[in-house]
C-alpha cells in the first residue's frame, strides 16, 4: 500500500480519497466551469468520487457551492451527471 497518494476530499461524502480515484471540477480565472477528467487544466479545484450518490449529496449539501463560493450553473451538474453516468 502507498503511503504518499494524495488525497483529496470529496464534496459530497466528505471523505478523503485517493486524488486519481475522484473526478476534478475546475474553475478557471473566466470563471467558467469544467468537469476536469484529464485531473490537468489550470484553475482552482474541487473533487468529487465517481458515482451518482456522492454527486447527490454534493447538490444537496451545496458542496460545490461551498467549495468555490459562488453560484454553480446549473449545466456543471448536467455535465457531472453525464461524466458520472458512464462510469457506472
Ligand atoms: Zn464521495
Amino acid at each position: 500500500m502507498q503511503k504518499k497518494m494524495p488525497l483529496r476530499k470529496c464534496i459530497g461524502c466528505q471523505e478523503m480519497k485517493n486524488k486519481k480515484s475522484l473526478i476534478r471540477i475546475v474553475k478557471n480565472k473566466e470563471d467558467e466551469f469544467f468537469v476536469d477528467l484529464t485531473g490537468k487544466l489550470n484553475g482552482r479545484g474541487a473533487y468529487i468520487c465517481p458515482t451518482q450518490d456522492c454527486l447527490a449529496l454534493a447538490i444537496k449539501s451545496k458542496g460545490l457551492e461551498r467549495s468555490f463560493k459562488c453560484q454553480i450553473p446549473e449545466e456543471v451538474y448536467e455535465q457531472m451527471k453525464r461524466e458520472l453516468g458512464q462510469n457506472e
